[in-house]
């Protein structure tokens, strides 16, 4: 496969948006997922492997964090509420809470494999804009 230059995010945020978008982290210029949280094995564009990342439970990790800290005010606020009934305030609140949650996942899961390649982490041996792991 002949890779194209790819144009390299500036810094670790520029790296982490575009991997939060679903976008390729090194080159912006194709998806970064074949399936929901499923990673394309290489990057058509700039050859990059992204088999050599361990994003692994952290993203889970992330949203639910992320979650709770945004589901407990609105628990709060539902909670307050003395026309809700108690069923109706914990059937809005699971909803929310999995709309949220799943929502969340893949974004997570782009932003932590492009954290990963920025950092050198895992298969990603080095930073990028010297030598890099995993483009041929
Ligand atoms: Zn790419």
């Amino acid at each position: 496969m002949r890779a194209v230059a790819p144009d390299l995010p500036h810094t670790v945020f520029a790296a982490m948006r575009r991997g939060f978008f679903g976008r390729c982290p090194r080159c912006d210029g194709a998806r970064l997922f074949s399936a929901f949280l499923k990673p394309v094995d290489r990057c058509p564009l700039c050859a990059q492997d992204w088999t050599l990342h361990a994003a692994d439970d952290f993203p889970p990790y992330v949203s639910i964090i992320v979650t709770g800290h945004v589901m407990a005010p609105v628990m709060i606020v539902l909670g307050s509420m003395t026309a809700l009934s108690t069923g109706l305030v914990v059937g809005i609140a699971l909803v929310l809470a999995i709309t949220m949650l799943m929502s969340l996942l893949q974004p997570a899961k782009g932003a932590i494999i492009a954290l990963q390649w920025w950092l050198g982490m895992q298969g990603f041996a080095v930073r990028p804009g010297k030598v890099e792991a995993g483009v041929e």
